[in-house]
């Protein structure tokens, strides 16, 4: 039985698509290490620190949760941790392609892990971090997708009215 699991992404800014992901994982998964990317060929609106303490404010009354960083490889860093689950998350039908890419990519990598795909709560399932941003610049009402402190910072990176 696993008792961990890996959750790695940008999360440039965590959502509460990610965030009910992260809890539909802890059903399963006892730990869950939510890991922010260094290296992502995404240029990122916050810094890693940045997205890596957003995660720990968010998360911080979830049992089981780890949040860390990494560079390199997502398998280099689970082998390191003996992690053998990935989670990713699967919205629309548009991720299945990338996602399934990677998951192969890193099954050829590292036959011992396996990914595991959750699908969020239909709700957010349109949501993404890069379409927050867009709506950010135009200054929407963001409360329905992040919580008050990454709306604010949000808009104060993007937003000027
Ligand atoms: P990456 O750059 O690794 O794709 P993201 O932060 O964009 O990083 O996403 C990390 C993972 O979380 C991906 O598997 C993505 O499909 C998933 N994800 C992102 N937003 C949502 C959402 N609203 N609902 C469910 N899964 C999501």
């Amino acid at each position: 039985m696993c008792q961990r699991a890996l959750y790695p992404g940008s999360f440039d800014p965590v959502t509460y698509g990610h965030l009910d992901l992260i809890k539909r994982a802890l059903l399963i998964f006892p730990e869950l290490i939510v890991a922010v990317a260094h290296n992502t060929h995404k240029k990122p609106l916050f810094t890693v620190k940045e997205r890596v303490a957003m995660l720990k404010r968010l998360t911080a009354d979830l049992k089981g949760v780890i949040i860390d960083d990494f560079n390199g490889l997502v398998i280099d860093y689970a082998r390191k941790h003996k992690i053998k689950v990935l989670i990713r998350g699967l919205r629309m039908i548009s991720d299945f392609e990338y996602e399934f890419q990677m998951a192969l990519t890193n099954r050829r990598l590292a036959s011992e892990i396996e990914t595991v795909f959750l699908m969020p709560q239909e709700s957010y399932s349109y949501l993404s971090s890069k379409l927050l941003k867009e709506a950010a610049s135009m200054g929407a009402d963001l409360s329905s997708f992040v919580p008050p402190f990454i709306e604010k910072a949000l808009k104060k990176k993007l937003f000027r009215p």
